[in-house]
């Protein structure tokens, strides 16, 4: 306890928060970081989450990465990356081909929810890391600037779906052979190019090492007067924990500090639902009509894995059956579990409820194949009556189920799950932490 706490004493101060702690964003627990070294991984002491993976390059190599995978990008943004001919007749698609085309089908929605996913999203998100990192070389741009750019590098993310992407034309490419002869163009090395050295800016970037040199470069925040009142809150954006009341904003990078997720229940629970009835739509109503020498064919997400399997092509049906049907579903049972066992304030199985979310934020955004599969397979198959293929109502349905689970997913705060705990179950430092 704080000595002499009367009602006199309350603008007093409390002990300063410590620049090593870290609030888990998963189970809320707050722990000191370890002395921290290069390549060592800072975990979670309760749930494993990782709190900090040190880099010992932290800024010339995410450039490096950065600035190949900005050439492959530009260079994926002008070149065709698929031809086909058929029937004595040639088209080319480049990657905003699909998008246009879904637009001009009626479904502009998802034509620019895939515009945003493959070609937006990524863009940002590099030019985000390398402003970012050579303003912080360059000492050009005001700290304070750069503070505000790259705060939107962590939401921003999970949209960015080159990797998923390219998936999805495995599948569209190997259901055109069928029908056509296709030809790779150069714009498809590219995007390989580009999914890896995104992967690889990612892997060598330390966010944690970001945080600290833009601190350095600046002055904090301005800070709030601290009282006896004021709690312990992790900033969602930069990981500083700061002491202060619901609504203050971040001394390092300015985002408003919330205990837990505003409403998160509730938000989730209805992003949860909308997508659990769209989700019948998504499978029931076809996806793709084809159009073959006059005659139509509608094919569901299902009938779509049987063709396929019919071609011999297990591994990649197996693949879109993971993505399509088995992803999407268990998001939503394990989504409505732990908002259940949330709200009934149940003590169980934290631990395993926590990776089970852990998992399906992970995994959630691959099942964009079948709508990337769909963007590309129209962008190209465009031949008038002889061969033809179309959107249908359930491609819609079936990107605002996936759209939907992910917002459902960053709705929900899993820190709720382990606020059922008892004090008496909580660490030592949580409570060092929180002044007890
Ligand atoms: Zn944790
Ligand atoms: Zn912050």
């Amino acid at each position: 306890m704080q000595p002499g706490g009367g009602a006199a004493d309350e603008t007093i101060e409390t002990p300063p928060v410590r620049a090593n702690w870290r609030e888990c964003r998963q189970c809320g627990l707050v722990s000191t970081l370890p002395r921290m070294r290069p390549e060592l991984v800072a975990d979670c002491p309760r749930c494993a989450n990782t709190l900090w993976r040190m880099r010992r390059h932290p800024f010339e190599l995410p450039i490096a990465c950065g600035l190949s995978a900005l050439l492959f990008y530009i260079y994926a943004l002008v070149a065709p990356f698929l031809e086909i001919s058929a029937y004595g007749r040639f088209q080319l698609a480049r990657i905003e081909t699909g998008p246009v085309e879904l637009g001009l089908q009626g479904f502009t929605l998802v034509g620019l929810l895939v515009l945003a996913v493959t070609v937006i999203f990524p863009g940002l998100k590099l030019g985000i890391v390398l402003v970012t990192l050579f303003g912080i070389k360059s000492r050009v741009v005001p700290a304070r600037v750069l503070k505000a750019i790259f705060r939107w590098h962590g939401p921003i993310g999970p949209w960015a779906m080159v990797d998923v992407y390219l998936l999805g034309f495995l599948v569209a490419y190997t259901r055109l052979a069928a029908i056509a002869s296709v030809h790779l163009d150069t714009a498809l090395y590219a995007l390989i190019g580009l999914m890896i050295m995104m992967a690889a800016t990612d892997a060598a970037l330390d966010t944690e090492a970001v945080w600290r040199a833009l601190d350095a470069a600046d002055d904090p925040c301005d800070e709030t007067p601290v009282t006896m009142t004021s709690a312990v809150i992790g900033c969602p954006t930069c990981g500083l924990v700061n002491r202060g009341a619901d609504g203050d904003g971040c001394r390092r990078c300015g985002t408003r500090l919330r205990p837990r997720k505003t409403e998160s229940v509730a938000r989730a629970w209805a992003f949860v639902v909308a997508a659990m009835l769209l989700y019948i739509p998504a499978n029931i109503y076809p996806v793709l009509l084809i159009t073959q020498l006059g005659a139509s064919h509608g094919y569901t997400i299902m009938g779509g894995i049987f063709e396929l399997a019919d071609y011999g092509l297990w591994p990649l049906a197996m693949l879109v059956f993971l993505a399509s049907i088995t992803i999407p579903l268990m998001k939503l049972l394990i989504l409505g579990y732990v908002l259940i066992t949330t709200q009934t304030r149940s003590a169980e199985t934290l631990l395993a409820r926590t990776r089970a979310f852990r998992l399906i934020d992970f995994i959630g955004r691959w099942s964009m194949i079948d709508v990337f599969m769909i963007s590309i397979l129209v962008a190209l198959v465009r031949f008038g009556q002889v061969s033809n293929i179309h959107a249908e109502t359930g491609a819609p349905c079936f990107a605002a189920v996936v759209v939907l689970t992910m917002f459902a997913v960053s709705s929900f705060d899993p820190r709720l799950m382990w606020d059922a705990l008892q004090p008496d179950d909580m660490n030592v430092n949580t409570q060092e932490a929180a002044g007890i």
